[in-house]
């Protein structure tokens, strides 16, 4: 079981994969006031960062489930290099459908709604792993601008449209659902940088590395495009965050 090989190649060197810096993501742990021996699941942990420097930072424990053997791999040697393996726990797997046997505090989907079908599946599938009085976090993307045209949106690797909502409309969206934002981090233009321009240096060595690779045009191709299509749209549209949510 895995996710599409490009993605653990363009995306092997990131720790965190989405547009957060380290420091957006150390300020949404300090800004949830995570308690010692606060319990954490998250659905696409990816490489493990959030569990793995909340665990050093704040004394989380909890479970991160991903579906590529990759980055899971990666998130438990940053397990092992944090020295918090006695807190967390990453389990290679497909999140679809899961539910942790033991109620968590903070029940989090960090850039993966997919897994739950969307926004609203997906904070109906963690609320079930909720414990009451507990938070779930929500990474998401926003048009940060309104795209004048569909073909924009392509552009920007949405479907359509219609895929994302605009900031106040996502928020407003939460509160339909019938949850309460209470706390909410932004990435903007720098991080999403951080994000995306940070797998270009990856291609680049990739390719210098896998010249025969049958993904090597491919990648080629995404490495010449890349850079003027992120400034164009990605960079200008799309906005992304992380909303923390009780039910209210
Ligand atoms: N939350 C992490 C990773 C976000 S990227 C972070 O912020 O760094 C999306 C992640 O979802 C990838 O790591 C990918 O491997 C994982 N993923 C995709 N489909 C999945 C599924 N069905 N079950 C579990 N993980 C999945």
């Amino acid at each position: 079981m895995d996710i599409p090989r490009i993605f653990n190649i363009t995306e092997s060197a990131h720790r965190i994969h989405n547009p957060f810096t380290p420091e957006k993501l150390a300020t949404l742990g300090a800004a949830l006031r995570l308690e010692r021996g606060t319990r954490l699941l998250d659905l696409g942990s990816g490489s493990g960062e959030m569990l793995c420097t909340w665990a050093r930072d704040h004394g989380v424990i909890g479970t991160g489930i991903d579906m590529s053997p990759l980055f899971t791999e990666q998130a438990k040697l940053r397990a092992v290099e944090l020295g918090v393996t006695d807190q967390v726990n990453f389990i290679h797997g497909d999140a679809v459908g899961y539910v942790s046997e033991e109620k968590v505090a903070v029940a989090a989907c960090v850039g993966a709604t997919w897994i739950g079908g969307g926004v609203a599946g997906t904070i109906e599938l963690l609320a079930r792993s909720l414990r009451t009085g507990g938070i779930i976090l929500i990474g998401e993307p926003y048009w940060r601008q309104l795209p004048p045209s569909e073909d924009v949106a392509k552009s920007c690797f949405a479907n359509s449209i219609s895929e994302f909502l605009t900031l106040p409309e996502l928020i407003a969206s939460f509160g339909d659902l019938g949850y309460d934002v209470v706390e909410m981090v932004l990435a903007d233009q720098d991080s999403w940088d951080r994000y995306e321009a940070a797998k270009w240096l990856t291609m680049r060595r990739w390719l210098e590395a896998n010249p025969d690779d049958e993904l090597a045009q491919e990648v080629r191709a995404q490495l010449t495009s890349e850079p003027v299509r992120h400034a164009a749209y990605t960079r200008e549209y799309l906005g992304w965050g992380v909303f923390a949510l009780m039910p209210r």
